[in-house]
C-alpha cells in the first residue's frame, strides 16, 4: 500500500504527466493501464522537454520500475523508437516491464483506422489514426496478437493469418502494401520481439509484490474521463476506459488495492477532435487561451478546442472516478482574463435546467452552458509556491471549483516547470510523503 490512481477529469491533456512525475519520484512502481500511443505526456525536467507516448513517465528516475500493463495496446515500432530516444539521451530504461498479455498494434490496424476515418468523411471521430481502436476491436473479437506471441514464430504467423482473413475486404485499398505481406509482417514483428524480450514480464505479479510489501504504486491514466468508451461522449471517445475503475482491469489488481484517486483538470477546458463541448469558446478568447496555454496535441500537433471550465462535467468525473483529490493545472493561463466564467449547470434545448451531466446524447448536443461569473486576476502567478502567494481572486476561483466539484483541490499548477506547483493542505503533503 498505497495504490494511487491518476486520471484525467476532463477530455484529456489535463497535464497528468506532471502530477505523475511528482508522485512517481517517491513511488516504487508506475504503471500505465489503458490506451496506447494516442496519449502523450510532456515532462519538463531541468529545462529539458521529454515526450512519452507509451513508456510511463517514471522512467526518468533511475532504477524505477515502470510497467506497461495488460490494458495498454502497444505499437512495438513506436515503443522501440521511444527506447532508442531514451538511450540517445543517456537514460537507462532497465526498469521497464511490459505485460506479456498486452495487445499489439499491427500494420493493418493503422490502415483500418485511416480507412475508417476516411469512410466517415465529415462524421469522422477524430481518432489519432494510430490503429488503437481497431486493435482494441480485435482484442474483443479474440483476434488480437499479444506481446507473448512475439516470442514464438509459428504462433505469431498463425495468429496474424487468422486476424487478416476477416479483414480482406476492408483492407483491399492496401492490398499491395509491403507491410501487409504475411511473411514480411511476421519477420518484422519477430524482430521487434527480439528487441523487447528482456522487458517482457508477468507485470501483475510485480504490482502485487510491491503492494503486499507496503510499496507505492502509481496507476497512470491516459486520455480523460469524458473520453471513456462507456461513460464519455460516445461515439466521440477513445477506444478504452480511462476512468479509475479501469486501473484494476488494465493492471491486474483489485479495487481494494486502490487507496487514492487523483483527478487532474485544467483551470479551463479543452478537447481534441469532434464531439459535444458545451463550454467551447469559438471566438477570440478561445484562440487567446489556445495560444497562451500552448494547446496543441503532444502526439498529433492538432489544435485543441478551448473553453471555460465546466463544473457539470467535472462533478460527473468526480463521481464516476470517486475522486479523493483534484489537481487543477494551468491556472497561470487564466491570468489577465476578467471576468472568468465557470459553467455551473446546463440549459437543455427545451429550457430545462440540468445540474447533472445528461446521459442522453441529444440532450448533451443541445445543451447550453449556464455560467457564474467570477472576478479574474491580473498578476502572473508562475512564481507562486504557496497558496497565500496567489491573488485573492485566484484563491476564490479554486475554492469555488472545490466546493462545486465536491472534491478538495490538493495541487495547483502555475506553469509548465516541475517546480511550478502549489501543494494545498496537509493531506496533499501526506500523499507526497507516502509516495
Ligand atoms: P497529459 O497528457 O494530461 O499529461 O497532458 P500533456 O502533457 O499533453 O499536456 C500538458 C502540457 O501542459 C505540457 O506541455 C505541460 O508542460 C504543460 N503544463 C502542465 N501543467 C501546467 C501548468 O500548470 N501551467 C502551464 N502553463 N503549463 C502546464
Amino acid at each position: 500500500m498505497p495504490g494511487i490512481v491518476i486520471v484525467g477529469a476532463q477530455w484529456g491533456d489535463e497535464g497528468k504527466g506532471k502530477l505523475t512525475d511528482l508522485l512517481a519520484e517517491r513511488a516504487d512502481v508506475v504503471v500505465r493501464f489503458q490506451g496506447g500511443n494516442n496519449a502523450g505526456h510532456t515532462i519538463v525536467r531541468d529545462g529539458e522537454e521529454f515526450k512519452f507516448h507509451l513508456i510511463p513517465s517514471g522512467i526518468l528516475y533511475p532504477g524505477k520500475t515502470c510497467v506497461i500493463g495488460n490494458g495498454v495496446v502497444i505499437d512495438p515500432g513506436v515503443l522501440i523508437e521511444e527506447l532508442e530516444g531514451l538511450r540517445r539521451r543517456g537514460i537507462d530504461a532497465g526498469g521497464l516491464r511490459i505485460s506479456a498479455n498486452a495487445h499489439l498494434i499491427m500494420p493493418y490496424h493503422v490502415m483500418l483506422d485511416t480507412a475508417g476515418e476516411a469512410r466517415l468523411g465529415k462524421l469522422e471521430i477524430g481518432t489519432t489514426k494510430r490503429g488503437i481502436g481497431p486493435c482494441y476491436a480485435d482484442k474483443a473479437a479474440r483476434l488480437g496478437i499479444r506481446v507473448q506471441d512475439l516470442l514464438d514464430a509459428k504462433i505469431l504467423r498463425k495468429k496474424i493469418m487468422a486476424a487478416l482473413e476477416p479483414k480482406q475486404k476492408m483492407l483491399r485499398p492496401f492490398a499491395k502494401h509491403p507491410r501487409l505481406d504475411l511473411h514480411a509482417m511476421t519477420e518484422e514483428y519477430l524482430r521487434y520481439g527480439h528487441r523487447v524480450e528482456p522487458f517482457i514480464a508477468d507485470t501483475a505479479h510485480i504490482l502485487w509484490d510491491a503492494l503486499d510489501t507496503g510499496g507505492t504504486v502509481i496507476f497512470e491514466g491516459a486520455q480523460g474521463t469524458l473520453l471513456d468508451l462507456d461513460h464519455g461522449t460516445y461515439p466521440f471517445v477513445t477506444s478504452s476506459n480511462p476512468v479509475a475503475g479501469a486501473a484494476c482491469v488494465g493492471a491486474g489488481v483489485g479495487p481494494a488495492d486502490i487507496d487514492e484517486v487523483w483527478g487532474v483538470a485544467k483551470a479551463y477546458t479543452t478537447r481534441v477532435g469532434a464531439g459535444p463541448f458545451p463550454t467551447e469558446l469559438d471566438d477570440e478568447l478561445g484562440a487567446y487561451i489556445r495560444e497562451r496555454g500552448g494547446e496543441r496535441g503532444t502526439t498529433t500537433g492538432r489544435e485543441r478546442r478551448c473553453g471555460w471550465l465546466d463544473l457539470v462535467a467535472l462533478r460527473y468525473a468526480m463521481r464516476l472516478n470517486r475522486l479523493s483529490a483534484l489537481a487543477v493545472t494551468k491556472l497561470d493561463v487564466l491570468a489577465g482574463i476578467d471576468p472568468l466564467n465557470v459553467a455551473v449547470r446546463y440549459r437543455s434545448s427545451e429550457g430545462a435546467l440540468l445540474d447533472e451531466f445528461p446521459y442522453h446524447q441529444s440532450v448533451l448536443h443541445g445543451a447550453e452552458a449556464q455560467y457564474e461569473e467570477l472576478p479574474g486576476f491580473e498578476a502572473e502567478i508562475g512564481d507562486c509556491r504557496r497558496v497565500a502567494d496567489l491573488p485573492r481572486e485566484a484563491r476564490d476561483y479554486l475554492d469555488f471549483v472545490s466546493e462545486h466539484a465536491g472534491v478538495p483541490v490538493r495541487l495547483v499548477g502555475v506553469g509548465p516547470g516541475r517546480e511550478q506547483v502549489i501543494w494545498m493542505g496537509e493531506d496533499a503533503r501526506a500523499t507526497l510523503r507516502a509516495a
